[in-house]
């Protein structure tokens, strides 16, 4: 049994983190924060369902403010669970926001940093930099003190600023840092109300990330609850197993306090697929890591359980994401659907890929389009390039940065227009939705034929 790494407690609303207090499942609204009754009764489903922490974005300060409609509608309706603000781009969203609900999400990447176009800083500009940050958040944290509101530092491998790239290329690295700058500068100003996470659609790139901010934390003696998710993971069966991956392996591991699974389908069905994964880690963080690490399988039943296929991925993946591709086996009454699982879970660890890979984000409120139509006909449109990534994402404004490394992209504007992307620049803008399967596959045909005669 591995020893779980014991981090500080934290609180948020009436919700503990992080200590030796259970792993809490989380989930995420895709209403619009505008639209109050959608929102509310959204997460009354989730908090139903078992999520004890629902997300709610507030991409401007109408929506912060709006936070305040949500959060009295559900407290009238009973439910005191707490809520957790999601913020891009805009500090005084975020301040506002602070004041109404019980957490309030930041990205590093986005809090105060903008995109200039900037490749190299020198130490100078670094320690400006932090100093920077330090003056922007200071108020934040002043208020979250005041409202004993907690912080989640959200790092995303598709959103890190230009300063951690060009000082650590885009890599779990600069991921690290970028955590370890923010949780820092939080420290100095005496504020401990933080969960961290580290998200990248890559699951190798998230497991490495994670495991070694929570070595750098523990070597520093300041160890915060870790929330752990595999982002854009997309839909079906590949998120599931994508998912199990990443967040089982960890939690089996006795890393990580809070999860969300993301998937691109309704939210509520997010839930059963996160308690799947937390019990079988339960399960197996209960042996040794030697009863449980194992390249060769034998799983009775036919067909095979959600909760046997999410085993499998967590075990099979943590050798796979050690880099190991060869000597695996499932053995099941069906042989196909063990060799089938096989080669899902080898694609998901980013080893060897027999299909399109997908990339599609859960969507969110700043989302204006149907994704998950969208994202149903992509798939089917494509289902056999192994050597693509294709990209559908909810908004303009997050979507092209996280869905960096996908060969192409499918992007709602909203207004029934589509923008384009190939290796992530806007090659079509503004394409009418009725449109944009057809172009985005002329796309593709034109690209495959220039690389074939390359
Ligand atoms: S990329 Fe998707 S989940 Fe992220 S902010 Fe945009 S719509 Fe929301």
């Amino acid at each position: 049994m591995n020893s779980p790494l014991l981090s500080r407690t934290v609180r948020v609303g009436n919700l503990f983190m992080g200590g030796n207090h259970p792993v809490v499942i989380q989930s995420m609204t895709n209403t619009d924060t505008l639209h109050t009754e959608a929102t509310v009764e959204q997460s009354q489903r989730l908090f139903d369902l078992g999520c004890r922490l629902v997300r709610i974005t507030a991409p401007g300060l109408k929506e912060a403010h709006n936070l305040e409609n949500i959060k009295s509608r559900l407290v009238q309706k009973g439910y005191t669970d707490p809520l957790c603000a999601d913020i891009h781009f805009l500090p005084e969203a975020a301040s506002v926001a602070a004041q109404i609900v019980e957490k309030v999400r930041i990205n590093p990447g986005n809090y105060c940093d903008r995109k200039t176009g900037k490749t190299e800083f020198s130490p100078a500009e670094q320690q400006a930099e932090r100093q920077r940050i330090g003056q922007r958040i200071a108020p934040l944290l002043e208020i979250c003190r005041q409202h004993g509101t907690a912080i989640r530092i959200g790092v995303n491998q598709g959103s890190l600023s230009e300063r951690m790239v060009s000082l650590y290329g885009n890599t779990p690295l600069a991921m690290v840092e970028s955590a370890l700058e923010f949780t820092g500068i939080c420290h100095d100003l005496g504020f401990d109300q933080i969960v961290v996470s580290m998200k990248s659609s890559r699951v190798e790139v998230m497991n490495q990330a994670v495991r070694l901010f929570a070595k750098r934390m523990a070597q520093n003696g300041l160890i915060y609850p870790l929330h752990l998710g595999v982002t854009e993971a997309g839909n079906g069966q590949d998120a599931r197993l994508l998912s199990a991956i990443g967040i089982g392996g960890l939690l089996a591991d006795g890393i990580g306090n809070t999860i969300r699974v993301s998937l691109t389908e309704d939210p509520e069905n997010e839930v059963p697929v996160a308690r799947r994964i937390v019990d079988a880690a339960r399960e197996l963080q209960k042996l040794p890591p030697s009863d449980w690490e194992q390249k060769h399988l034998k799983i009775e039943g036919c067909p095979l359980s959600e909760e046997q296929k999410t085993t499998a991925a967590i075990r099979l993946g943590k050798l796979m994401l050690q880099g190991q591709k060869e000597g695996f086996r499932i053995e099941t009454q069906d042989p196909a659907e063990g060799e089938r699982l096989l080669n899902d879970l080898l694609q998901a660890s980013g080893l060897k890929f027999h299909k399109t890979r997908f990339i599609a984000c859960p969507s969110c409120g700043r989302t204006k389009y149907d994704i998950q139509k969208a994202l149903a006909q992509v798939k089917e449109m494509f289902p056999d390039y192994p050597d693509l990534t294709i990209a559908v994402m909810g908004c303009v404004v997050n979507g092209p940065g996280e869905m960096a490394g996908a060969d192409f992209g499918y992007i709602g504007c909203g207004n029934g227009k589509v923008n384009l992307y190939r290796k992530g620049i806007d090659v079509k803008r503004n394409v009418p939705e009725a449109e944009a399967l057809k172009e985005l596959k002329k796309l593709i045909s034109e690209s495959l034929a220039e690389s074939s005669l390359e």
